[in-house]
């Protein structure tokens, strides 16, 4: 097969590295927008690292502190999302989540929790006692919760497909089994060292990383960029085990967060069979293995909010990893969005640490690329 990148001259205007969610709402929003725009990724298929390994729920914007990347964000983006799903026919489900606490203790979390959310703009949320929570999940163990109703789930696939078919109609080029191999950045030219057939190396004016988990590698190895702009970063697993059969959940349901993630919760998948997790695992190396001695571990986590829960019907499922990185000067991990203004390079953004609620804001973030790269 001769790939599409025989057909390119050695100048395009944009190009964007990986095709994932976020890489697929960038090339999508540029080219909209009129630019000329290759997006490349290194596999056989769109989308199948992060983007097909989380838990496809469209967040409501509630944790994330006040002053990041993540809040600002995920409002905006959810509401977004919620609109693009329904225009483009992208099965997406506003199921509502409730966010659980089974002992007296954990109350004050939930209450810090939910002024978390009224801080962040989140208007909707409702404080529940026992009874109403019991009323709207009865197998629940708890002692009270916060229910979101805008929370929801979507067909993660399904909205990469039309964020593809929506780049295509403007024009947009995609160039699958493509590595970036290098990259040259400098004021005046950018220069982009491909391998798909065999090498083949573009020049470029707007230069977008979205590589996900290959963002730090990629930004590493490119010449000309202060590496000064090139943050830590941390990797937390997280698996997944599944359901199968029966159970009484017809909203997500978590319980408070753990450090590094939400917490082992429930979700749902478009035909209301359930999964749960992510748990939180520190790891060095990408190996996307469940190993089934999980199981106890999965098992007491969700039985501290569903004590009926059957441990025979629990399943590894697949697992995803988080990309976690600390803005320089903050104590949290957040969205890094490393752009001209920064390192000094103009047309390049690097994206990092493009965790959760990636997913749920990859058109929010989308128009915030464009908006960095319009200076
Ligand atoms: C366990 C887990 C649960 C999550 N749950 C949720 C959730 O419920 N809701 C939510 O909003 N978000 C969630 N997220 C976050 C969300 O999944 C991510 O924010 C999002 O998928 C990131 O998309 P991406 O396009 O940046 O990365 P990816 O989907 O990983 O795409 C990056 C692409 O770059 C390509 N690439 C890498 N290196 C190169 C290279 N050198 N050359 C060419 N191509 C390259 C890869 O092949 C890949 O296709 C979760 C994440 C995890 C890990």
């Amino acid at each position: 097969m001769t790939s599409v990148l025989a057909d390119q001259t050695d100048f395009i205007e944009c190009i964007v590295v990986g095709a994932g969610v976020i890489g697929l709402a960038v090339a999508r929003e540029l080219s909209g927008s009129g630019h000329d725009v290759l997006l490349v990724d290194a596999e056989s298929d769109i989308g199948t690292q992060t983007s097909s390994r989380n838990s496809e729920v469209i967040h409501a914007g509630i944790y994330y502190p006040e002053d990041s990347e993540k809040a600002a964000l995920c409002l905006p983006g959810k509401q977004q999302l919620y609109d693009y799903c329904e225009q483009r026919g992208v099965p997406v489900k506003q199921c509502g989540k409730l966010i659980v606490a089974t002992t007296n203790d954990q109350k004050a979390e939930l209450e810090a929790i939910f002024h978390a959310g009224q801080v962040n703009g989140v208007s909707d949320l409702s404080l529940l006692t026992q009874s109403q929570t019991l009323a709207r999940a009865s197998e629940l163990s708890t002692v009270g919760s916060i229910w979101s109703p805008s929370s929801g789930i979507v067909d993660s696939h399904q909205l990469m497909l039309a964020l593809l078919g929506d780049f295509e109609n403007t024009g947009g080029t995609v160039s699958l089994n493509t590595r970036v191999h290098k990259m040259a950045v400098a004021r005046d030219e950018m220069t982009v060292l491909l391998e798909s057939d065999g090498l083949m190396e573009l020049k470029t004016s707007m230069l977008v990383n979205c590589a996900g988990l290959g963002a730090i590698p990629i930004a590493k190895k490119m010449d000309g960029l202060d590496q000064a702009f090139v943050p830590g970063i941390e990797y937390a697993k997280g698996s997944y085990f599944a359901y199968s059969g029966r159970h009484a959940f017809n909203c997500l349901v978590y319980p408070v967060p753990t450090p590094g993630g939400l917490g082992t919760h429930l979700t749902l998948d478009m035909s209301g069979q359930a999964r749960f997790g992510p748990d939180v695992e520190w790891v060095h190396d990408e190996n996307y293995d469940v190993p089934v001695s999980k199981l106890d571990g999965f098992y007491h986590a969700v039985r501290d909010y569903w004590p009926a829960i059957d441990k025979a019907k629990l399943t590894p499922a697949y697992a995803g990893i988080r990309a976690k990185c600390k803005p320089s000067g903050k104590d949290y991990t957040d969205f890094i969005f490393s752009g001209p203004n920064e390192h000094g390079v103009p047309g390049l953004v690097n994206l990092f640490g493009m965790e959760s609620p990636g997913l749920t804001s990859c058109l929010a973030i989308a128009e915030k690329v464009k908006a960095l790269l319009n200076g």
